[in-house]
């Protein structure tokens, strides 16, 4: 199969063309390297399977001919982290909202089915846990920054899904959760690599708010799996998704155990919200997917437990190549795809 990537420079998006390959797949990335890097796939170049375009989805004619080459798209491109959709929030909203909307057209015009990333943002405010894919959204107002990602992404999967209805292109929309692992950056807001070099360098750890917000860290080669899987299952065509795990834990005890990890003695400090992100921002208590419908569609759950994932992070810090990442989990190549992810069924 061949497969484009958008944003394939980025975190999730090099882990999956990565993945790809060495299953035999082709690969095409197109990245304009605004939050992704070149460094995320420069191992691949050599792969005579793997090519890349460093350009926009909104360059319209590329994107057809690249589409026209391709079997599959798998649309990843889009502005991701708190911090860069607060400080810039006309690139959010055109980035997610256009982009999207003209990998969809150019899809349609030649029948190419399509992957949309989408994001557990889309859940807002809800309290109604776990999140189930049916479930009511609920988003804060217009003047608050953070929801226009929220907003951005739930247009997207509306419009995906009326391609699905209207006009029968195939499209399966998944909502990632708190994906983590090697190559996230912190530049963006993301909390673990912010935690794992805070920690590294003996700074402080910033916890925001009292730390007592919680969230659900998956690693980032189990959300690949998941991925390959859900383009795989015709049953999956016209369907909304979470992936994520189940595992919670509070944004204190993360830094607590990104401390222990690291055997590091840096303080834990707490910021206030205002400080950290913008006057009367509103952070999620608590955000954890019910991935029954994942696992019934694809027999998938992940494995990776999360203190191996933090070693993975310490060590692509620390410029390791090899992922600290225990075989059992491991593709034999230089993945980091677990296997036993892949099927539970
Ligand atoms: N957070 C934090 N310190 C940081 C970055 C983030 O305490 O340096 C908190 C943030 O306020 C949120 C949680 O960690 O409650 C997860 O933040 P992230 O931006 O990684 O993802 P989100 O779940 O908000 O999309």
């Amino acid at each position: 199969m061949r497969v484009l990537i958008t944003g394939g420079a980025g975190f999730i998006g090099s882990h999956l063309a990565e993945a790809l390959l060495a299953r035999g797949d082709e690969v095409m990335v197109l990245d304009d390297l605004s939050t992704g890097s070149v460094e995320n796939f420069r191992h691949l170049k050599a792969n005579p399977k793997f090519s890349y375009w460093i350009e926009s989805v909104m360059n319209r004619a590329l994107l057809a001919e690249l589409v026209d080459e391709s079997d599959f798209i798998m649309h990843l491109a889009a502005a991701v982290g708190v911090r860069l959709i607060v400080e810039s929030p006309v690139r959010t909203i055109e980035t997610n909202v256009k982009g999207t909307e003209l990998v969809l057209q150019a899809a349609q015009k030649k029948k190419k089915p399509v992957f949309i990333a989408s994001t557990s943002e889309v859940y807002g405010k809800s309290t109604a846990i776990p999140f189930q894919e049916d479930a009511d959204l609920v988003l804060g107002p217009t003047i608050r920054g953070r929801w226009s990602y929220a907003a951005s992404k739930a247009l997207d999967e509306f419009l995906a899904l009326a391609y699905w209805r209207e006009k029968k292109l195939p499209v399966i929309v998944a909502r990632f959760f708190n994906t983590v692992g090697p190559r996230q950056t912190g530049r963006y807001g993301m909390v673990l690599p912010n935690f794992v070099r805070q920690g590294m360098k003996g700074d402080p750890i910033t916890v925001y708010g009292n730390g007592k917000q919680s969230r659900c860290f998956c690693y980032v080669g189990d959300v690949v799996a998941a991925l390959i899987k859900l383009v795989e299952k015709p049953e999956a065509i016209g369907q909304v998704f979470n992936i994520g795990s189940t595992e919670e834990i509070s944004i204190g005890d993360l830094a607590l155990l990104v401390k222990q990890r690291l055997k590091s003695n840096s303080q834990i400090s707490h910021i206030p919200y205002d400080q950290a992100y913008e006057e009367g921002f509103e952070d999620m208590m608590r955000r954890i997917p019910s991935i029954e419908k994942i696992s019934k569609c694809i027999g998938w759950k992940p494995v990776t437990p999360l203190d191996a994932t933090i070693d993975s992070i310490i060590n692509f810090f620390k410029g390791k190549d090899q992922m600290a990442i225990p075989d059992q989990y491991r593709l034999p190549a230089r993945g980091v795809v677990p296997i036993s992810a892949e099927v539970i069924s």
